[in-house]
């Protein structure tokens, strides 16, 4: 689903309801920013040869290499300054003041250095006052829009039914949201950062790749359309929606946003997001 048609659902969904809760707020906020980037980019050609593409799946790597991740600087500090004074008026969110925000200049915020840290999941280069955390999120969010843009650009490589490992076939992250398929029920993981989906086990922890069926399960609401599946190894969990229940007109990349509450429930229980 396109950034934009998020947005529109979340107008609609303002509109019925008078305000929304803040959390979904500070959510529309963002992505009214990531739709507005989104739509400024062409598509890039992939670079990548078939063969290439097939060969580098094939040894478990994902399609796009952080030298090959290339965006307009300019404009993504535009993006970045944007989402940063969303953050500042959220700034309680983060248990912060909202000066803490707007004093640092940007480029000491995130540097090209820090985001190419961030795409190979490594530390950060110091931060000061802002915590390596925060400033992880700041860049998913302002990175966000380009690199859905080189997912669309790629996805068309992956082959699912081989593919299946616990991250994604285009950038390499994290899956924070699943859905199982309205026919037969498979799972599907979304990345957490490209929004790419792709086919996974049911009975494996997307995190820790534990197989052992004694430390797995789910919990689920009254009308099953949502699960929480959690693992006992290493204490993470995985909001999914059963589309067999849901049925396939919901928009899985908004049901991973308005599921908020699964996520303080599963806090609450002792499980960690995805980090
Ligand atoms: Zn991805
Ligand atoms: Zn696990």
């Amino acid at each position: 689903m396109t950034l934009e048609r998020i947005v529109q659902k979340l107008d609609e969904l303002e509109k019925e309801e008078g305000k929304l809760p803040e959390l979904m707020q500070f959510y529309h906020r963002i992505l009214q920013i990531q739709a507005g980037v989104g739509d400024q980019l062409e598509k890039p050609s992939p670079g990548l040869t078939r063969e290439t593409a097939t060969e580098r799946l094939g040894q478990g790597k994902p399609l796009l290499e952080a030298s090959e991740f290339i965006f307009d600087w300019t404009l993504f500090q535009n993006t970045l300054r944007g989402i940063t004074d969303v953050f500042s008026e959220f700034s309680h969110f983060f248990d912060l003041t909202p000066e803490t925000f707007r004093e640092p200049p940007l480029e000491q915020l995130v540097s090209r250095d820090s985001i190419e840290a961030w795409y190979a999941g490594e530390d950060l280069p110091p931060t000061g006052a802002i915590s390596q955390d925060i400033i992880r999120e700041l860049i998913h969010a302002a990175v966000r829009p380009f690199l859905m843009n080189y997912a669309g650009a790629l996805i068309g490589f992956v082959k699912q039914e081989t593919w299946r490992r616990n991250y994604c076939p285009v950038c390499g992250g994290n899956a924070d949201f699943a859905y199982l398929e309205p026919e037969n029920g498979a799972r599907w993981l979304l990345c957490s950062r490209c929004d790419t989906e792709w086919l996974f086990q049911r009975l494996q922890c997307p995190y820790c790749q534990n197989q052992d069926q004694n430390d797995l399960s789910f919990y689920s609401d009254d009308d099953e359309v949502y699960r929480l599946y959690v693992c006992e190894k290493c204490k993470h969990y995985l909001k999914t929606i059963d589309l067999r229940k849901a049925g396939s007109e919901v928009e899985v990349s908004l049901e991973r946003l308005l599921t908020y509450e699964l996520d303080a429930q599963a806090r609450e229980y002792g499980y960690l997001p995805v980090g």
